[in-house]
């Protein structure tokens, strides 16, 4: 998975980001699935992978 804030790629379950501190898995500026950006933060799912976003 990846890090909703900094998109750094992260191992499965962590729950905090040790690059920015930030809670990992809200989807805040990455997809935490796939890493893209979320360009457009209305959408609720992602434009690469189709995933559901899980903040907002
Ligand atoms: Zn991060
Ligand atoms: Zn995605």
């Amino acid at each position: 998975m990846y890090c909703g804030f900094c998109g750094k790629e992260l191992d499965e379950g962590v729950l905090i980001c040790p690059e920015c501190g930030a809670r990992a898995k809200n989807d805040i500026n990455y997809c935490t699935n796939c890493g893209g950006l979320r360009k457009n933060k209305k959408k609720k799912a992602c434009v690469f992978c189709k995933n559901s976003f899980n903040s907002n």
